[in-house]
C-alpha cells in the first residue's frame, strides 16, 4: 500500500468522525489499525494504540500519535504525513500517556470510539483515567469505510482469491487424496498448499467429511474419509494482508440421487446469490436470492446459517448478507456468497465463493469449478 493510500483513508476516517461527533479514535487490536497505517499491534500485555484526534491540522495536539512499545518501535514503517511515533519504555504507564494525550486534544467530556477488538483490562484502566468520557466502538466509524474496498484492495483480494483457487483445482483434480485419510491430514495438506501459493498465513482448513459435513464450521477431526461421501472442503488464508474464503464440495464416490439433488440445489441457490448483488440493493436480498432456491425446494431448515460475510484485512467483516440488513449494496463491496443444507447425522453442501460488486454488477473472485465432482481418490 502506497504511503498516500494511508493519509488519504486517515482524512475520510476523520472526516466521517466529525460526522458521527466522535472526538477521539482509539485504535488498538484489530485490523483498523493496519488499515489506517500499515501497522498490525501484536496481541501482548503491552499497549500499542494509535490516537486520532477528529480536528486536522498541524498543531501538535491535531496529530495522530501511535504510542507503541519501545522493544516493538523498530517493527514500525514510518508513513510521512500520516502519524507520529511515540515508543514507551519498559517502567513508563502507556495508559496515562494515551489518557494525558486524550485530554490535551479533546478536553474534559469527550467523544471516545475505541477498536472493538481492543483488550478490556485497556479499556477499563482509561475509562478509569478519562471519567467524563462517552465511549463507543471504532467500527461505528471504519466499518462502512473499510466495507468499500479501493482499486488496490480490490486486486490483493483477487490475488488471494486466485491463490485458493489453485488449491481448489488441485482438490477438484484429484490431486489431494481424501478416501482412507483423516480430516485432520487433508487439512493439513490444504493449508500447506495455501502457504505454497504465497499466503502468509492460513486462516482456516475445514475439512467435513460424511456426517460431520453437517456441522458448518467442523474442526477437521481424526475420522477416516471413506468412500461414498459428501466432503466439505472450507479453506482461506491472508495474501498481501487479504483474506481468501472458498467452500467446495467433493463426493468420494457416486453420490446418492438425494445428495445428488441437494448439490444441485445449493449450486443454483448460490448463483442465485450472487446474482442478487447488484448496486443499490439491500444486502438482505442476496441472503433472500439463495435462501428461497432452497426453501422452494423443501430444505428451508436445513440453510442454518447467513448466506455470506464481508472480507477483506478480516475473514469476517462488513457487510454481512443476511436478513435484517437493509443496508444497500455499493460498488467496492466484496463478501462471500456461501449457502449450504446440513442434514444432521447424514451429510452437508456448502459451496462458496467471493464476490466483488463492480458498476457493470456483481464479479466472481473465485472461478474454481462448481460442477459436481466425483472423485475416485
Ligand atoms: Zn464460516
Ligand atoms: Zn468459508
Ligand atoms: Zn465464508
Amino acid at each position: 500500500m502506497r504511503p498516500d493510500t494511508f493519509v488519504a483513508r486517515l482524512a475520510r476516517v476523520r472526516q466521517a468522525m466529525v460526522g458521527a461527533g466522535v472526538d477521539a479514535l482509539l485504535l488498538s487490536l484489530g485490523a483498523d489499525l493496519p488499515w489506517l497505517t500499515g501497522y498490525t499491534a501484536m496481541p501482548l500485555e503491552r499497549l500499542t494504540m494509535l490516537v486520532v484526534p477528529a480536528a486536522e491540522g498541524a498543531r501538535s495536539e491535531q496529530v495522530p500519535v501511535l504510542f507503541v512499545p519501545e522493544l516493538e518501535a523498530p517493527r514500525v514503517a514510518q508513513v510521512p504525513g500520516a502519524f507520529a511515533l511515540a515508543p514507551w519504555g519498559e517502567t513508563d504507564n502507556p495508559v496515562a500517556m494515551v489518557a494525558d494525550l486524550v485530554r490535551v486534544i479533546t478536553g474534559d467530556a469527550p467523544r471516545l470510539a475505541i477498536s472493538d477488538r481492543a483488550w478490556a483490562t485497556f479499556l477499563l484502566q482509561l475509562k478509569a483515567s478519562l471519567p467524563g468520557a462517552r465511549w463507543t466502538v471504532a467500527s461505528a466509524v471504519t466499518a462502512p469505510l473499510r466495507a468499500v474496498k479501493d482499486e488496490s484492495e480490490v486486486a490483493a483480494l483477487a490475488a488471494a482469491s486466485a491463490a485458493a483457487d489453485r488449491v481448489a483445482a488441485r482438490l477438484l483434480g484429484g490431486e489431494i487424496a481424501l478416501v482412507g485419510r483423516t480430516e485432520r491430514q487433508v487439512s493439513a495438506e490444504l493449508s500447506r498448499l495455501l502457504l505454497a501459493e504465497g499466503n502468509e498465513r492460513v486462516n482456516f482448513a475445514i475439512v467435513a467429511s460424511g456426517p460431520n459435513a453437517a456441522s458448518p464450521h467442523h474442526e477437521a477431526s481424526d475420522r477416516v474419509i471413506a468412500a461414498g461421501e459428501a466432503v466439505v472442503c472450507d479453506f482461506g488464508g491472508a495474501l498481501d494482508g487479504y483474506c481468501s474464503d472458498i467452500t467446495r464440495t467433493v463426493f468420494t464416490g457416486d453420490p446418492p440421487a438425494e445428495l445428488r439433488h441437494i448439490y444441485e440445489v445449493v449450486a443454483q441457490a448460490q448463483a442465485a446469490g450472487v446474482d442478487a448483488a447488484e448496486v443499490g440493493v439491500p444486502c438482505h436480498r442476496v441472503d433472500e436470492a439463495a435462501r428461497k432456491v432452497i426453501t422452494d425446494a423443501g430444505y428451508g431448515q436445513y440453510f442454518i446459517h447467513r448466506t455470506g460475510h464481508g472480507i477483506g484485512l478480516e475473514e469476517h467483516e462488513d457487510p454481512y448478507m443476511v436478513s435484517g440488513n437493509g443496508a444497500p449494496i455499493a460498488v467496492g463491496h466484496a463478501f462471500s456468497v456461501e449457502p449450504g443444507i446440513y442434514m444432521a447425522g447424514r451429510w452437508g453442501v456448502r459451496i462458496e465463493d467471493i464476490v466483488v460488486v463492480t458498476s457493470s454488477g456483481p464479479l466472481n473472485l473465485n472461478q474454481a469449478d462448481r460442477g459436481l465432482t466425483v472423485l475416485s481418490v
